[in-house]
C-alpha cells in the first residue's frame, strides 16, 4: 500500500466478513475515490453463513434474499403457537450470495485492494495514521476499521470472547434432504421446545428451504453448551420422532457460538481506529441477529466518513438495549426453565410486532403488549437489578 500522508486519506479495513465487506461496498457505493484496502487472514469465501432476519428495515443486498417465510412458529409438545408477518416476511441471505456480490464490485474499483491470506497484528496510531503489522508486512492508513468480529488483536472494544463461562448461543445445524416431503415449506420453526432437556435452554431451529430440504440447528443458550455429537443425536432424535422420518441425508453442518452479552466500553480511544460490525457490538445481546444491525451501522459509519467525521455511530436504540439486559437477567437465572417465556410471546405478540421488536424497530405499543405478555415478578426483579447495576457502575 502506498505510504499515505495525513493529508491524504486512505481506509484500511481489517477483516473481509460481513461487517468489512460492507463497508468497503459502502465507501463505494458513496463515491469515495480514496484507497481503501481490505485484508484478511482468510484465502476463500465459502458459503459459510446463513444469515437470516426479518425483513424490516431496508439495505443494498435485499435482491441476494433466496428464500422468505410469511410465517413461523415458537412450539413446544402440545402448543404450537404460529404468527405470520406478511409485511416483514422472515428472509434467508445465503452468505456465498453476498460474498460474490460484494466481491465482484470490489473488484472492478481501481481505488480498492483485497489482501487474503493476510493475519492482522498489533496497531500503533502515530502521525495521522494507524500503522497495523500484518503478516504481509505493514500495512497503515488516515483511518482503520476493524471489522475482525471476536478474532482481533487490535480491539478498541472488548467484544466478548466465546468460552466456558460465557453466555452464549451456541448451535450446530445439519443441512438434510429427505426422498419424501417432510417438512412445510411456508412456516419457519423458530423454537420447537420438544427436545431432551440438558440444563440449559434448549430449542431446534428448523429452516425449510422445500418440502424435502431444511436446515436444523439443535441450539442452547447457556455458559457451557454440549459436545457436537449430542447435538447430531438429538438432531436424529427429533427428525424420527418429531417429524416421522425413517431416513435423510446431511449435506452439510454448520456450528459457532455467539455470545449474548453487549461490548464492554473502549479500552482505548481513537477516531481513527474504528470498529465495525461484531466488535463494535452489531450483534444483538438477547438473540445473536446480527446481519441488519450490521448493514444499519455501516451505512451511518459510511455517511460519517464521507462528511469527514470522526467516531463510531450507536448500535441500537437505548430502550432496546434495556430490554435486552433484563431479559438475559431473568435468562441467566434459570436458563432451563426460561422456554414458557418464549411461548408467551409466540402466543401473545402478533408476528409483526415480534418482527420489530427483534429487528431494532418496535414502537412503544409494540415494546407494552410484549411486557405485557411475560410474567411480571421475575421480570420486575430483574428490572431492578439491572438498574442497581446500573446506579452502582
Ligand atoms: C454460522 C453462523 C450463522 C449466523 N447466522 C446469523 C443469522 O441468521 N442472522 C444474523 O443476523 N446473524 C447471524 N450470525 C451472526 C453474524 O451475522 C455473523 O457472525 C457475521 O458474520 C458477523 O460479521 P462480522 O463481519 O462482525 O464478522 P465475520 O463475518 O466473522 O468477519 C470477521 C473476519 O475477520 C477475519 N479475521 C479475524 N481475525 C483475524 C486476524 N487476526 N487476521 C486476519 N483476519 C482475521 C475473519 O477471517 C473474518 O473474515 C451468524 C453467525 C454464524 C457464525
Amino acid at each position: 500500500m502506498p505510504a499515505a500522508s495525513p493529508a491524504s486519506p486512505s481506509y484500511l479495513i481489517l477483516g473481509a466478513g460481513l461487517a468489512g465487506l460492507s463497508l468497503a461496498d459502502a465507501l463505494l457505493r458513496r463515491g469515495v475515490r480514496d484507497p481503501i484496502t481490505v485484508a484478511d487472514a482468510r484465502d476463500r469465501f465459502d458459503n459459510d453463513r446463513t444469515w437470516c432476519f426479518w425483513d424490516v428495515h431496508p439495505h443494498p443486498y435485499r435482491h441476494l434474499i433466496s428464500h422468505r417465510w410469511p410465517a413461523w412458529t415458537i412450539e413446544a409438545r402440545g402448543a404450537v403457537h404460529r404468527q405470520t408477518s406478511a409485511g416483514a416476511p422472515y428472509c434467508h441471505l445465503p452468505a456465498d450470495r453476498f460474498y460474490a456480490d460484494v466481491l465482484e464490485r470490489l473488484a472492478a474499483a481501481p481505488n480498492c485492494d483485497l489482501r487474503l491470506g493476510t493475519t492482522i497484528g498489533p496497531a500503533t496510531e502515530r502521525d495521522g495514521e494507524v500503522a497495523v503489522a500484518t503478516s504481509a508486512g505493514e500495512l497503515a492508513a488516515t483511518r482503520v476499521f476493524d471489522a475482525l468480529a471476536t478474532g482481533g488483536p487490535t480491539w478498541p472494544t472488548v467484544a466478548p470472547v466465546p468460552g466456558p463461562g460465557v453466555l452464549c448461543q451456541r448451535f450446530l445445524g445439519q443441512f438434510v434432504e429427505t426422498d419424501e416431503p417432510a417438512f412445510d415449506p411456508t412456516c419457519v420453526r423458530l423454537m420447537d421446545f420438544d427436545v431432551t432437556p440438558n440444563g440449559e435452554l434448549h430449542f431446534m431451529y428448523l429452516l425449510p428451504f422445500s418440502a424435502t430440504s431444511a436446515l436444523v440447528e439443535d441450539t442452547t443458550i447457556g455458559l457451557v453448551g454440549t459436545p457436537d455429537d449430542d447435538r447430531r443425536a438429538e438432531i436424529g432424535r427429533y427428525l424420527r420422532e418429531r417429524h416421522g422420518l425413517a431416513a435423510w441425508r446431511v449435506v452439510r453442518e454448520e456450528a459457532s457460538a455467539i455470545p449474548m452479552l453487549g461490548v464492554a466500553s473502549a479500552r482505548r480511544q481513537s477516531s481513527r481506529l474504528i470498529p465495525v460490525g461484531t466488535a463494535a457490538g452489531a450483534v444483538r445481546p438477547s438473540s445473536g441477529y446480527a446481519f441488519v444491525r450490521t448493514q444499519r451501522q455501516v451505512a451511518a459509519l459510511a455517511d460519517r466518513v464521507v462528511a469527514g467525521r470522526t467516531g463510531a455511530p450507536r448500535i441500537g436504540r437505548r430502550r432496546d438495549a434495556f430490554l435486552d439486559r433484563v431479559f438475559l437477567e431473568v435468562l441467566q437465572e434459570d436458563p432451563a426453565g426460561f422456554s414458557p417465556n418464549f411461548l408467551r410471546l409466540g402466543r401473545h405478540l402478533a408476528g409483526d410486532r415480534l418482527a420489530r421488536f427483534m429487528m431494532d424497530a418496535a414502537n412503544p405499543l409494540d415494546h407494552f403488549l410484549l411486557i405485557a405478555a411475560l410474567p411480571k415478578p421475575p421480570f420486575l426483579l430483574g428490572a431492578a437489578r439491572v438498574g442497581r447495576r446500573r446506579l452502582a457502575s
